[in-house]
Formats: C-alpha cells, structure tokens, sequence
C-alpha cells in the first residue's frame, strides 16, 4: 500500500521511524501525470533505497508562464494507482500552502549553470526549482534523490546546488525513457493534437542525426543549423535552442572533442518540448 501524506510534519515523524531502524531513504521528485520516465525513476530508487517517497507538487514557483502552469495536467488518482504497482511506500502531495505558507520569503537561486539554455528561456524557472527541491530535501531527509536526465540542466544544477549548501543527500542521474519512435516521455506530451504527435520524433531523429553528422567530422555549427532547418520543415514553430554544450559546466561546445551533451528546447504547437542527447 503506498501512504499519501500531506503534511511535512507526518512526513517527519514517517521517515524519523525510518530511519531509526537504520533504512536508507530514496525519494523521487515530481509534478505528477506520471508516465514510464518517472515510474523508472521510482524503479531505480526501489532497487538503491530501503524507503521509496515519491513527491507530487506542481510547484508554481518554477512556471514563468501561468497559462502553462494552469494546463499542466494532473491526476493524482491515476498516480496513485501507478505508484502501488510499483511498491513505493509514499506518495507526499502537499498542497501550495503546505510548501509556501504565509510569510514564506526565502529563494535558492543558483547562478552560473542555471543562466544559459532554459535559464534564459525560462527566467526565474531554476530559482523555482532549487527552491522547492532544497525543501522537498528538508522534508523528506531523504539519503538518495533520483532525477532524469531528460531534464540535463536541471540535474546539474541540482548536483550544484547540494554540494554548494553540504545538503547531505546523493543524486542519482537516471537515463531518459522513450516512446518506440524515440519521442521523450513528458507530461505535456498528452497536450500535443494527434497532427502534432506524428511530427514530434522528428526532434529527436535530427539531433541524433546531427550527432552522428558531428561525430563523423561535420562542423558542428553546420550539422545543427542542417537539422534546425529540417525540425522547423517538419512544422515545428519555433527552436529556442539547439546547442552542444560541455556536459557538466554547460560552457557553449563547438565540437564533439571534449565530453559533449546536444541539448534542444522547441515549440511544437503551444506545447514547449526539451530534449538531450550525448554527442
Ligand atoms: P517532472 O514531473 O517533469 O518535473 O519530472 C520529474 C522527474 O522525472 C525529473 O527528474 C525528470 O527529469 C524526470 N523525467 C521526466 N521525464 C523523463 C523521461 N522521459 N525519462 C526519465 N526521466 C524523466
């Protein structure tokens, strides 16, 4: 049975019982509408963990957009039904004044790692994020905290953000799950139209071709702009970004010679999509 807890005060005394008969914590961090990307997560925190908490909250602090935030889909009902099958011990759905309640004034903000890329994009998003994450940490105690890579930005800079502050908790960096046609699992995915649906892989067939283009000898900045062009004819409307980037640091790469990571934000209708990809 998975226990839905509300409140950081019983999720307290849960995991204080825990951890006196001496079980390592893993906790799981995410908005909800979960799909097999997040269930691997869970997974992988089954298999490191003594103790599974996975953590629904649509945080808005890390919406720069309230149209975005107001269509993020949701059904904790469904959730729950896929937590069970998985063996997670809780589900923590706190609501927004659980996590910010009056008098709230405090902002972890990372700088450096989170300024490019959906920094830019997104302005205060990372903010948001290294925020609610140091509490979710706060609340939970956890030993282990399992993240996607998916979300390649984010994942550093939360690594940033618990060496910079000792928070004594080990992240985990878990490979991104796929739809068969090589689609990245996301929640706004059920947001793209059937048209819309069909024309997505397309993001992900042309950063790997882009990749391959690179590692074969072609100029970086060729074989992306090549595939920019082919994503935005394949009717894509907009690409924020399409860039390779050193792996860790995000510092702008211009070839495959060191450690790279391809990194994509674009709009596909009114649905953003990102995506990543080892060069
Ligand atoms: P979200 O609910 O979008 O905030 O995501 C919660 C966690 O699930 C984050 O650590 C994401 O990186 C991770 N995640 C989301 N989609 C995927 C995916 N397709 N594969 C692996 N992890 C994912």
């Amino acid at each position: 049975m998975t226990e839905v807890i509300r409140t950081s005060a019983e999720l307290r005394d849960k995991v204080a019982a825990w951890k006196r008969s001496g079980m390592l914590v893993g906790v799981v961090p995410t908005m909800g509408a979960l799909h097999d990307g997040h269930l691997s997560l869970a997974r992988a925190a089954r298999e490191q963990s003594d103790r599974v908490i996975v953590t629904i909250f649509v945080n808005p602090m890390q919406f720069n957009n309230a149209s975005d935030l107001d269509k993020y889909p949701r059904d904790e009902a469904h959730d729950l039904a896929l937590l069970e099958a998985e063996g997670v011990d809780v589900l923590f759905a706190p609501g927004v004044d659980e996590v910010y309640p009056d008098g709230f004034a405090t902002k972890v903000s990372v700088t450096g790692i989170s300024e490019p890329l959906e920094g830019a994009m997104r302005p205060g998003h990372f903010d948001g994020v290294a925020t609610v994450v140091s509490k979710l940490f706060g609340m939970t105690q956890a030993g282990r905290a399992f993240f996607g890579e998916k979300d390649w930005q984010q994942l550093q800079v939360v690594k940033r953000l618990v060496d910079d502050l000792n928070i004594p908790v080990r992240i985990m960096g878990c490979p991104t799950i796929r739809e068969e046609d090589g689609l990245a699992m996301s929640s706004r995915n059920v947001r793209l139209s059937a048209e819309e649906r069909a024309q997505a892989p397309v993001l992900h067939q042309q950063m790997q071709a882009a990749a391959g283009a690179i590692r074969a000898g072609t100029d970086a900045g060729a074989a992306l702009e090549t595939a920019k062009e082919a994503i935005l004819a394949a009717g894509f409307h907009d690409v924020e970004y399409l860039e390779l980037r050193t792996v860790d640091g995000l510092k702008p790469a211009t070839d495959a010679a060191k450690p790279v990571r391809m990194l994509a934000a674009v709009w596909l209708g009114d649905v953003r999509l990102i995506d990543n990809i080892a060069v």
